[in-house]
């Protein structure tokens, strides 16, 4: 990661080319780098015409109280405002105008995760002043910039956010929860059973600088998961949750008792409901938020002796789709991932089975967990913002839906 004074001093970089490109009076960034210390209510990067005021420092304002930085938070698109006097929609903090003498602005917002992370502010104090094509291009050109530096900066495409990983502790859950770390987020974890693997993994991410949590939670259980939640309310404000916890029990349908079918369809589907009913509680009311469930390409294919786990991947597909189309008008995407056989220890196969299997592959071998990861930060972040109700096919190339 670079040094925070670093980043700093880029992001000045780009607000001077900015200003000289507008003519502006002011050009700040503001943004809620947590890991960084910088709050959007300080400016974390300025440029002045020669005489002008700096804000640095100047925390007074609630900023995203404003009309203007609720906007940008809702639309993530740019806003021209040329005249800032009388009364104006959106409006902005009324001490930008009487105080620091704004008379027209430009914002342009930067956007990580689908959430507003920050905004660059272009100011101008001498009257009225009609924003030409070019100048907007220009706010455009930064804002593209400070998503360069952002990303290049080891603050990582989830930096800021707040995931939660069922059946974190192993397998493939533990590889995410290392990915989205590196990635900047804070991470909590549910567990059922092996809390020294929970344990550790909280020490892990922690050794890179990262918050975690970890909770032992049954995910079946209503209580545990409405507690689950709870503690993760406190941890910090819910953007991605990896439906990832699971079962697995191959045997012939005439040895398989109504227990170990119900308990099949219930990790995985009463499971991924409940917790995704509280995912989406707190989710909702932000606007903002990510929910990925695993399913199996055995959803898509079937597997003699995978009767009860085929189904319950089949329903986790379905429940995907209507998910998906009922929380995207709040702003909530929901996708799966589709994996085929991954070296977890998760189907207790032996040697030569697995070998076989990696035989027949395209690819010629099993996948990792670490193979998959890339899918899951890639639905988890601003890249995947177009995805919605689509599942991806780690899988070696076994089955291409
Ligand atoms: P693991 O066994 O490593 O992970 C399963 C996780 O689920 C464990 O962390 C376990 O917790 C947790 N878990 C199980 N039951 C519950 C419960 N009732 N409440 C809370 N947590 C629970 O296997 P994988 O990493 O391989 O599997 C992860 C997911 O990936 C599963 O949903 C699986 O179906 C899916 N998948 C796996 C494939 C594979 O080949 N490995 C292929 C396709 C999909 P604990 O460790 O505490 O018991």
């Amino acid at each position: 990661m670079i040094p925070t004074a670093q980043l700093k001093a880029q992001l000045d970089a780009i607000l001077a080319r900015l200003r000289d490109a507008t003519g502006a009076t002011r050009c700040t960034f503001r943004g809620d780098l947590p890991e960084r210390g910088i709050d959007c209510n300080d400016v974390a990067g300025e440029a002045l015409a020669p005489g002008a005021r700096s804000l640095r420092g100047q925390t007074a304002i609630d900023q995203r109280a404003a009309g203007s930085i609720r906007w940008l938070a809702a639309n993530h698109r740019p806003l021209v405002q040329p005249d800032l006097s009388g009364a104006v929609d959106p409006p902005p903090p009324p001490q930008l105008k009487s105080v620091f003498g704004v008379t027209a602005q430009m914002l342009g917002p930067v956007v990580r995760g689908n959430a507003l992370t920050g905004w660059i502010s272009v100011h101008y104090d001498k009257g009225v002043r009609a924003w030409a094509d070019a100048d907007v291009k220009a706010l455009e050109r930064a804002l593209e910039e400070v998503h360069l530096v952002l990303d290049d900066s080891g603050l990582g495409r989830l930096a800021g956010k707040t995931a939660l990983i069922t059946g974190g502790n192993t397998g493939i859950g533990r590889a995410v929860a290392l990915a989205y770390a590196d990635e900047g987020a804070a991470v909590a974890i549910a567990w059922i059973a092996r809390e020294a693997d929970a344990q550790s993994l909280v020490t892990e991410i922690e050794r890179r600088g990262r918050r975690a949590l970890a909770v032992r939670c049954d995910v079946t259980s209503e209580s545990d998961v409405s507690s689950l939640f709870a503690a993760v309310g406190t941890f910090g404000a819910l953007d991605i949750l990896v439906n990832n916890a699971g079962i697995q029990k191959a045997q012939p349908i005439t040895e398989m008792s109504l227990d170990d079918w119900e308990r099949m369809m219930s990790v995985h589907l009463r499971g991924a409901f409940l917790c995704s009913r509280e995912a989406a509680r707190v989710m909702i009311p932000r606007r903002t938020g990510r929910i990925i469930i695993l399913s199996s390409q055995l959803a898509y294919i079937g597997r003699p002796n995978y009767t009860a786990y085929s189904a319950a991947k089949g329903g986790l597909l379905t429940f995907t789709r209507a998910l998906a189309q009922e929380l995207a008008p709040h702003g909530i995407l929901v996708n799966s991932v589709s994996p085929g056989l991954i070296d977890t220890g998760f189907d207790p196969l032996s040697e030569e089975t697995k070998r076989a299997h990696a035989a027949s592959l395209p690819l010629k071998r099993l996948g990792m967990p670490e193979d998959l990861v890339g899918a899951f930060v890639f639905l988890a972040s601003d890249e995947g913002r177009y995805f919605c109700g689509q599942t991806l096919h780690p899988n070696g190339g076994e089955i291409m839906p």
